[in-house]
């Protein structure tokens, strides 16, 4: 099977696994996408992976310059940029892509950007790109908002042909760098010069915003009365306060989602050579934009980060599942309220039971009242941490309950119950559990998922509940 992967210092949270496997098996591409998260030192070992076993590669921060001197040929865009986010390996020979400028310029195509003038915020990699695109798109300016004015200043003027000295790299297309009067168009300004600039778009290039520092905006919101347009590359959140304060002025607003999805799809059509229809990309973005929207909402929501998000349900029901991968989706922490017991005891929870199950529920009660303190968390409770009249008092008062509702039959087939201190010795206890402890379920969650299908399935039903809230009041 055909391997890829993402280079880049930092991939925890990346969405690009879950984009790639989402085209894959829409295109029947035959495919897994790992990620490799390396430091420098390492970057030529890497590289020279995939010409050895043949691997493509996206390539992210910090990398997308650093790779050029390794590749054996460059397209036009990745030249005139000096940057590569996408690497195609053939016959041992590495070729590079970038395709953010395809992103970008589905995200814009809308827009005529022909003899109008643009602010842009931050002079890092993707601010590059956005350059080039205006540029190519006959701008009439690029002002470009820096902290290094003079520095910047002085590097343009020499840095395409530093790229070719760093660079073996040469045009697999035969093309020609075209000329732009790049120099001429560009105009590098401080922040504080701002204020006396205007123009049709202003741009935000830098990672000001970016979650979890959502509240932050990289410039005063007086500016913005002097644009018509507000494109903000980040994604996570979908609206940022750079956006916000743009809609408020009456600008209209994009934000990086359209340029991510576009750019993923770009590189699957380089690696595979399967050409997408227009309709097959709608949809594919269409599904993004719906899901990152509802998850960018949830983080927003003032209510679900103030207080944790608890799960309940019975044993085995997916709780610690569903409470890992809705914290990783949120960036929110997580506690297992049953490992945060081991760690404030210092024993095993068969052990606590050993002692009796009263023993057990104190010190429950006691975990569930510390763990709730926190914010932006994630807790997976006990199966049977409803059964003590003060967690129901203490989850009664809570707005962000979710109870999976599983069946017991579902449970026993699937779960080791050995690790069920109430189940090991008679599984088909689960029932009475079930019985006894249903209606506390039912009359203390906020929310009702039912898990009869995939962990994938449930974490999606959990974040259309969750963003429902709103809706609900
Ligand atoms: P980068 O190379 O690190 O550049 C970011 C630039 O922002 C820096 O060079 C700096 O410019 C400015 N900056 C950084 N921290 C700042 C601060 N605290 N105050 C003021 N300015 C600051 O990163 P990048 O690759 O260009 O990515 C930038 C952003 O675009 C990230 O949020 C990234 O997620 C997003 N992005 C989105 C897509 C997409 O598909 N939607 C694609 C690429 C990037 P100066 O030093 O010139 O001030």
């Amino acid at each position: 099977m055909k391997k890829n992967m993402l280079f880049g210092s930092t991939l925890s949270h990346s969405l690009s696994p879950e984009i790639h496997k989402y085209i894959y098996n829409i295109i029947g591409y035959e495919s897994i996408y790992e990620l490799a998260e390396f430091r420098e030192n390492e970057l030529q070992k890497y590289i020279e992976k995939l010409s050895k076993f043949d691997i493509n590669a996206n390539v992210t921060i910090p990398y997308k310059e650093r790779v050029l001197p390794y590749l054996d040929f460059l397209d036009e865009k990745a030249q005139r940029i000096g940057s590569v986010n996408t690497i195609k390996s053939e016959n041992g020979k590495l070729f590079g892509y970038n395709t953010d400028y395809y992103g970008l310029s589905e995200t814009l195509k809308h827009y005529n950007i022909s003899g109008k003038s643009f602010l842009v915020l931050g002079y890092g990699g993707a601010a590059k790109t956005v350059i080039q695109y205006l540029i190519d798109n006959n701008a009439e300016r690029v002002f470009v908002a820096t902290r290094k004015k003079e520095l910047h200043k002085k590097l343009i003027d020499n840095e395409q042909t530093k790229l070719y000295e760093n660079t073996q790299a040469k045009s697999y297309e035969n093309t020609q760098i075209k000329e732009c009067n790049i120099n001429e168009k560009i105009e590098f300004i401080s922040y504080s010069d701002i204020d006396n600039i205007s123009g049709f778009g202003i741009i935000n290039t830098t990672p000001i915003g970016m979650h979890p520092n959502i509240r932050n905006c990289p410039v005063s919101p007086y500016v913005f009365k002097n644009f018509k347009l507000a494109l903000d590359l980040i994604y996570m959140p979908i609206r940022t306060s750079f956006l916000i304060c743009a809609e408020n002025d009456g600008l209209t607003v994009i934000n990086g989602l359209k340029m991510l999805v576009y750019q993923a799809i770009k590189a699957i059509e380089i690696w595979t050579g399967i050409e997408m229809t227009i309709s097959q990309k709608n949809d594919i973005f269409a599904h993004f934009d719906s899901k990152f929207s509802v998850i960018s909402k949830i983080k927003g929501d003032s209510d679900l980060t103030k207080d944790p998000i608890f799960i309940i349900g019975l044993p085995g029901s997916g709780k610690t599942t569903l409470g890992k991968s809705l914290s990783k989706k949120l960036d929110f922490n997580f506690i297992d309220l049953d490992d945060y017991i081991e760690s404030k005891t210092n024993m095993k929870i068969s052990e606590i039971f050993l002692l009796g199950e009263s023993e057990f529920r104190k010190v429950e009660k006691l975990s569930l009242q510390e763990a709730s303190m926190a914010k932006n968390t994630v807790i997976s409770t006990g199966g049977g941490v409803v059964v003590t009249p003060e967690n129901r008092e203490l989850l009664s008062k809570k707005s962000n309950v979710i109870y999976i509702d599983r069946s017991c039959e579902d449970i026993l087939s699937d779960v080791n119950l050995q690790d069920r201190p109430l189940l090991k010795d008679n599984p088909n206890r689960i029932y009475e559990i079930y019985k006894e402890r249903k209606d506390y379920y039912s009359s203390l969650c906020n929310y009702k998922i039912v898990n009869d299908g995939s962990i994938n399935d449930l974490v999606e039903n959990a974040l259309k509940v969750l963003a429902s809230k709103e809706e609900d009041y």
